[in-house]
């Protein structure tokens, strides 16, 4: 019998997962996975399933005793998910939402990496960041809001100011996590970007078709950061306007691609990396499918 060539196809029944949403045509998940799957020569897939908020609890219950390594959690399951999961990672525990399932040992863990992916995103493009002293002002209180402002407070960041047009929301989030996160009125927005550092808009204001976030950015301080988790358009009005005033920026399509990252390593055993190749796919996908 000859020896195996480190040339050989990889054996063995592909490894499969996928991400399930309702809608979900507009995902990018399977040209992201899809992306790293052939750029590793992994012997995988990973496909796409429409799925009503009633076949969920089924669907669960089948993916943890067929085939599947996992999948990605996206709207309007994420909650849903959460609670039909048999573990969770930290983050998801604190979100009460999952948006990475693996399945091990017929046990369905759930994670939530959005704060990773932003994070992530945010330690790559601007490396010297540093949490202390960094006053960050949160624009928003929904799932991502909650998600960025817990890795920022885990990350060590000095103070978090969190805005909501709901202002009972914002409150809320403040005292579940407590200082130094604290909520304030959404109308002192101006007032706080004196102060701010660190500027995270998570609400879908400025995406396409939306009306835009119009914040006066001259109050802000020269060394602070704006950056924004829409995605659609890559350069929202608000990226613009801080670009326009000489501040550093983070776009969304950082998050998107990063909170990707450890889906896949658990299911297909390889840690991939976001590349400017990756980058280039999706944002061609998105100026032809806005
Ligand atoms: P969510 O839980 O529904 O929260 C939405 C937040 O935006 C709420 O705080 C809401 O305020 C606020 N908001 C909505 N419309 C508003 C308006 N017209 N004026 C002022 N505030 C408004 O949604 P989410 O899951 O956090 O997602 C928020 C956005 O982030 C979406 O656009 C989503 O596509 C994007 N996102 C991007 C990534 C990424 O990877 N880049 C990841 C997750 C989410 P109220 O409480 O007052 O309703």
């Amino acid at each position: 019998m000859s020896a195996k060539s480190p040339h050989s196809p990889p054996s063995g029944p592909p490894k499969k997962a996928c991400v399930i949403g309702w809608p979900i045509s507009h995902s990018r998940s399977p040209l992201i996975h899809g992306f790293w799957l052939e750029k590793y020569g992994v012997n995988g897939t990973y496909d796409k399933h429409a799925l009503p908020p009633e076949a969920l609890a089924d669907w669960l219950q089948a993916m943890r005793e067929g085939s599947y390594a996992g999948c990605n959690v996206t709207i309007p399951h994420k909650q849903q998910a959460f609670k039909w999961v048999d573990e969770c990672d930290r983050q998801a525990n604190r979100l009460g939402a999952v948006n990475t399932i693996s399945v091990q040992n017929g046990k369905l863990i759930g994670a939530n990496t959005d704060g990773y992916g932003y994070f992530s995103h945010l330690r790559e493009t601007i490396p010297g960041w540093q949490p202390k002293p960094t006053t960050a002002l949160i624009i928003g209180a929904g799932g991502a809001a909650r998600a960025i402002t817990g890795v920022l407070l885990d990350a060590g960041v000095s103070q978090i100011t969190v805005l909501n047009r709901t202002g009972e929301k914002a409150q809320a989030l403040a005292e579940q996590l407590g200082p130094p996160v604290i909520s304030a009125r959404f109308d002192s927005v101006q007032e706080h970007l004196k102060q701010a550092s660190l500027v995270v808009n998570t609400t879908p204001l400025g995406m396409t078709g939306n009306p835009p976030l119009n914040l006066d950015l001259a109050a802000l301080p020269d060394h602070a950061i704006v950056s924004d988790i829409v995605y659609a358009p890559l350069e929202t009005g608000l990226l613009k306007a801080a670009r326009a005033r000489g501040l550093q920026t983070l776009d969304g399509l950082g998050m998107l691609l990063h909170q990707a990252v450890p889906g896949f390593e658990t299911w297909f055993g390889r840690r991939p990396q976001v590349t400017d190749a990756l980058r280039t796919l999706i944002v061609r996908d998105l100026e032809q499918n806005p």
